[in-house]
């Protein structure tokens, strides 16, 4: 049976250069990068040239890097490390409506020690409008986060015209750019943002690393209390099998952008073109401004889940909204502050492309997924009663 990986937003295999350039980090070069042996310092070398080039690739400098677990714990070291650092400054965040829950529910925690949070509504694409977000800033603002490319519908947000608004107000931006790596820029001087969030695995990079950009200057209180590691930013011993490649991951992606992007969108366009021939089927996320590998669509009359199984059973690998809310049958709070009625938001599936995606998979999912569709709606009753005004 065919196996079709459409879920790359979930995660992305490994790259086997990528593997190749971790593999002596997992056999010889096992030193403790902390450690003053020769052991130590032949890895500490290798660890502050993958700084340097992921400092590179972002426009920065490599103290700005600090290396995390992952992206959650970016965004969380970005969110509660600066506003705990700041709390004597003031105590207002701002967020929006359709961040990743890394960031959400790092907001709800803040607000229980006193901080306040606003969240952001977006339009019906999943955009935040910049004004709105000038608009919220208070004398007591401390930092506002804006995901880059949205994760469930893909919509990529106008980051440099919201940097501009909290340059000007002196606030920091904080960004959610794990989605986007690949696709699109990264430089964070064009982006105008204060922290950026990276994870690994998003990128065809091993599980278990990610990055914290933090602009110069900025406090950042720690989370992990231990050693010294990261500028005293991050305690623990470094992941650095996994550091390692997550930079060469980066310089993959970034060396291979334009081709990736060019199919990506491509073969993106067709399978939504395909989707949105059937009837009773919308696409969610903005038509242009969105990721090149993100599908995000709403079958109306159905549930979501159960046409995620019927495709499974064809050997087809999507998700419905993210992975760490699927499994519960809440309707994606991304959808729901579009907009989308909940049964509709019921109803969507995202399919996330990825590098390897070929056009054959693409018309094989187009073939499948009307099939699965009528049958599920032929066994719906809002569907029989569809054609009687129901
Ligand atoms: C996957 C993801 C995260 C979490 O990253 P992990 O490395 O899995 O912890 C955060 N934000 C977005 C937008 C993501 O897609």
């Amino acid at each position: 049976m065919e196996r079709i990986y459409l879920d790359h937003g979930a995660t992305t295999p490994l790259d086997p250069r990528v593997l190749e350039a971790m593999i002596p980090f997992l056999k010889e070069d096992f030193g403790n990068p902390s450690s003053l042996h020769f052991f130590g310092r032949e890895v500490k070398k290798q660890l502050e040239e993958a700084r340097e080039k992921v400092a590179g690739i972002l426009g920065a400098e490599p103290e700005e890097i600090i290396f995390t677990s992952g992206g959650t714990e970016a965004d969380n070291l970005a969110l509660g490390g600066v506003v705990r650092a700041l709390r004597e400054k003031g105590k207002h965040i701002i967020t929006t409506a359709v961040e990743h829950h890394a960031v959400l529910d790092t907001c709800t925690a803040l607000k229980k020690e006193g901080f306040d949070i606003t969240i952001l509504p977006v339009d019906c694409y999943g955009m935040v409008e910049p004004q709105h977000v000038k608009e919220a800033i208070r004398e007591d603002t401390l930092l506002v986060s804006v995901i880059y490319g949205n994760n469930e519908v893909g919509t990529v947000q106008p980051l440099e015209e919201i940097g501009q608004i909290t340059r000007e107000k002196g606030v920091l931006l904080h960004t959610d750019a794990v989605q986007t790596v690949g696709n699109l820029p990264l430089e964070v001087e064009k982006l105008q943002v204060d922290l950026l969030a990276l994870s690994a695995h998003k990128f065809y990079g091993p599980k278990g690393a990610g990055i914290l950009y933090c602009r110069q200057g900025i406090e950042i209180d720690r989370m992990l209390y231990g050693g010294g590691q990261e500028r005293g930013r991050r305690a623990g011993t470094e992941n650095v099998p996994g550091i390692i490649g997550m930079a060469r991951a980066m310089e993959i992606a970034v060396e291979e952008k334009e081709e990736n992007t060019r199919r990506m969108e491509k073969l993106r366009d067709k399978l939504i073109e395909g989707l949105l021939s059937m009837e009773d089927v919308y696409l969610n996320g903005h038509p242009t401004r969105r990721l090149a590998g993100n599908v995000n669509a709403s079958f109306e009359y159905i549930e979501g889940e159960a046409l995620l199984l019927s495709l499974d059973y064809k050997g087809i690998a999507a998700s419905s909204g993210s992975a760490c809310s699927s499994g519960s049958m809440e309707p994606s709070h991304v959808l729901l502050a579009m907009g989308i009625p909940e049964q509709t938001a019921h109803g969507s599936v995202r399919f996330t492309l990825g590098r390897h995606t070929t056009e054959e998979e693409i018309d094989y999912v187009l073939e499948v997924v009307p099939e699965a569709v009528q049958k599920l709606r032929d066994m719906s009753s809002i569907y029989q009663g569809k054609g009687e005004g129901k």
